[in-house]
């Protein structure tokens, strides 16, 4: 077990951080470390070629250390679904991710996969199979090809090159001194955060998973990069499940459905119409983030 996760005690010691990256980084390494707890069963499934399919149902969870945080959370998203997941800070919605890719367990209920329990697939499969960009997502030390191709050791620089072009990365990597070849320094060198953001997603769009989780990033992108990277979720092909837990409430009105979480509870789903027609907690939170915004 320990040999599996040597890769990503390299990735901590090689890593160039984002900015809040070390916080996140120890704690995936903490996490993979010391849960004992959190092993594949014997008789593990080999996650392939998924449909992306998910299910939450039933589910409550909190922390080892701490009070309840999801409740009795119920939900089903379709393979190629788009589905937005917002409430305020701290209402769960990482924690809904992280019960995704296993990092915990949930204390009841049960998350599924295309119908199959998440506890009952090879958990380092299942983060293959799906991809992940977190808001601090990591970038290494060397060059954008290989920052790019990371986890997807059979892609061409073609490729690699057409999942640059995906999320209108392309055009600033050529711009770049070396092109494809720059190598990143320390915190990704002098690239935009959002320039950063587009990278991790052209990296997980590389590994070609059927569910894709976006924890979009709270204010460190400009705007600019915010709209490309919307632009290039809305133009995913291959009905990808995408996942995206939003911070901005403009990049999701376009989404098949937006999941509302107050205090670990899904009080309200729908479009972002039929949310704002109902008056409820959605558009409060919409009406708080633009009255903050003009402030
Ligand atoms: P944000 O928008 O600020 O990222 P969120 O909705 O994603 O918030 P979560 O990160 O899911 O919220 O956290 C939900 C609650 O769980 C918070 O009260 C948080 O303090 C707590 N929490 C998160 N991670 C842990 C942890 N590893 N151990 C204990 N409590 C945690």
């Amino acid at each position: 077990i320990a040999q599996m996760y040597q890769p990503i005690r390299q990735i901590t010691r090689l890593s160039t951080r984002f900015s809040k990256a070390s916080v996140s980084i120890e704690r995936i390494s903490e996490i993979l470390d010391t849960e004992p707890d959190i092993q594949d069963v014997p008789d593990a499934v080999l996650p392939k070629d998924l449909r992306g399919e998910i299910e939450f149902s039933h589910v409550s969870f909190g922390y080892p250390t701490g009070k309840p945080i999801l409740r009795d959370i119920s939900f089903h998203i379709q393979p190629g679904e788009r589905v937005a997941l917002v409430g305020a800070s701290g209402a769960g919605k990482s924690t809904i991710a992280r019960l995704l890719i296993r990092l915990y367990d949930p204390q009841q209920g049960e998350v599924r996969i295309d119908g199959i329990e998440v506890g009952r697939y090879q958990r380092t499969g299942l983060r293959r199979e799906i991809g992940v960009v977190l808001q601090d997502s990591i970038l290494f030390g060397t060059s954008i090809r290989e920052n790019i191709g990371y986890g997807s050791p059979d892609a061409t620089l073609d490729d690699i090159e057409a999942a640059a072009r995906l999320v209108h990365a392309d055009e600033f990597i050529r711009n770049l001194p070396d092109g494809y070849d720059t190598v990143l320094g320390e915190s990704g060198g002098n690239l935009s955060g959002g320039q950063k953001q587009r990278l991790c997603l052209a990296r997980a769009l590389l590994r070609k998973s059927s569910i894709l989780i976006l924890d979009e990033p709270t204010s460190a992108v400009d705007a600019k990069s915010q709209a490309l990277i919307r632009d290039a979720i809305d133009n995913l092909h291959g009905g990808k499940t995408v996942l995206v837990i939003a911070h901005q409430f403009h990049t999701i009105r376009n989404f098949d459905r937006i999941l509302v979480l107050k205090q670990g509870v899904i009080v309200e789903q729908g479009s972002h119409e039929a949310l704002m027609q109902m008056g409820g907690h959605y558009h409060e939170l919409y009406k708080l983030q633009h009255g903050l915004r003009a402030a």
